[in-house]
């Protein structure tokens, strides 16, 4: 794809991608548009080399994969990514009546969002419901595609402190509001306004996963266009790339993989998530679909390549000090290799070098991190894939400001430079 229809096909995709359960269908959408066939899991695989495929797990997360060529040395290349944001989760019993004046939602929080930066900006709804069906649940996803909610500030004459850093509590002040209170605002309010929008009986519905999300659209900003600002750059830049670069990379020598797992931000500890068997499983029946013998998994993997790819963190510019004094990255300079002493990264020296040498031979320019020796800093798939898989990784991403603010800042540059390091690593 050229720079900037991924970038205009990018922000696009960001914007009706609310939450993990639209992004992974918004994702599938484009492999079957570009021909990639959506596999059964209870169902027997018939692979061939060179085909298309890809399975979904649980609604929320995606696993796409290329076969390598008929008499090519068989291999993995890998490479994960997450797709959901942080946020707020809708409880069951939702709606809360406040002295019979206003209606909000109770919800809490998912992830560790900047709390402060989901106040007074228009708010919806999206995720699944679950809908009475013939043996079980059938899964409907839903957007509330119009204004909805909002968590209103106190006003700083209420809180004269509020600009001298406040602390937020999750289970008072970023409860939002929904509605005045009227007649039929019992507790099924919020089934009732469901079943309106899925057009069904509100006695159909049996449960949902629902989300808050922010309805501004994602936008190019700065004197050249240089920046992205949209929020769920973390880690939807990664998803978008990836998935991007195994469509248009064509047939290879290796079989390669496009993971984007779930619950990525509450420690992957999920069926859908990192960290289950769901990506060694799947594997090891692609290998034994196409080679018949668990020895030829082995073999694989030993000689398989992971790239972790999350973002990571841009020099700021009214913080240059939280930045490591020599490993700073800066926006537009290239995607960012992440390196930590304690391992909350995969990357070492050999890794490492392996993805300085795509980049080098994609032409792409590319960035080291390290945190400051006295800051913990975050982690990400990487380390937690490398506990279920015996195959060297490295743990990368594009330099960004404002990690999980509701709105996050990125550069043009970049999304296309990583972009192009993925279709070199799958050529
Ligand atoms: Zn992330």
């Amino acid at each position: 794809m050229k720079k900037f229809d991924l970038i205009d096909d990018f922000l696009k995709f960001i914007d009706k991608s609310p939450v993990s359960y639209q992004a992974v269908d918004n994702l599938s959408q484009k492999l079957i548009d570009s021909g990639f066939e959506k596999l059964d899991k209870g169902e027997k695989w018939n692979l061939r080399h060179s085909g298309k495929y890809f399975i979904i797990n649980n609604d929320s997360s995606i696993i796409a994969f290329r076969i390598g060529k008929i008499n090519s040395d068989f291999k993995f290349h890998i490479i994960g990514s997450h797709s959901d944001s942080p946020g707020f989760r809708v409880k069951p019993k939702s709606i809360m009546e406040v002295d019979r004046n206003y209606i909000k939602l109770n919800t809490e929080v998912y992830g560790g969002p900047i709390l402060s930066t989901w106040f007074d900006r228009p708010l919806s709804l999206a995720g699944r419901v679950l809908i009475k069906g013939d043996q079980k649940p059938i899964t409907r996803l839903i957007n509330i595609d119009r204004d909805l909610l909002i968590i209103p500030n106190l006003a700083i004459h209420m809180n004269r402190e509020v600009n001298n850093g406040y602390t937020f509590n999750a289970q008072k002040d970023t409860l939002p509001l929904l509605s005045l209170m009227q007649e039929e605002a019992d507790e099924n309010f919020l089934h009732r306004l469901i079943s309106e929008e899925i057009k069904i009986d509100q006695d159909q519905i049996l449960d949902f996963d629902l989300y808050l999300y922010v309805r501004e659209k994602a936008s190019i900003l700065g004197y050249n266009s240089e920046f992205i600002s949209a929020g769920r750059l973390d880690n939807l830049a990664m998803a978008h790339s990836s998935i991007n670069a195994l469509i248009d990379s064509g047939e290879s020598e290796s079989t390669n993989i496009v993971i984007v797992t779930d619950n990525e931000e509450v420690g992957s500890m999920s069926r859908q998530g990192a960290d289950s068997p769901m990506i060694r499983d799947t594997l090891e029946r692609i290998s034994i679909c196409i080679n018949g013998e668990r020895e030829d998994f082995y073999r694989a993997i030993s000689k398989s390549f992971m790239i972790s790819a999350d973002m990571a963190h841009a020099l700021h510019p009214n913080y240059a000090e939280k930045a490591d004094p020599t490993n700073y990255p800066i926006i537009n300079k290239g995607p960012v290799i992440k390196l930590a002493a304690s391992k909350a990264y995969t990357s070492d020296g050999y890794s490492s070098a392996v993805y300085k040498q795509l980049c080098d031979n994609a032409g792409v320019p590319c960035q080291e991190f390290t945190n400051r020796s006295d800051l913990r800093g975050g982690s990400t798939i990487g380390p937690i894939t490398s506990k279920h898989l015996d195959i060297a990784a490295v743990d990368i991403g594009n330099p960004m400001l404002a990690m999980h603010s509701v709105r996050e800042l990125g550069g043009v540059d970049d999304h296309y430079y990583i972009y192009k390091s993925f279709i070199e690593f799958f050529k």
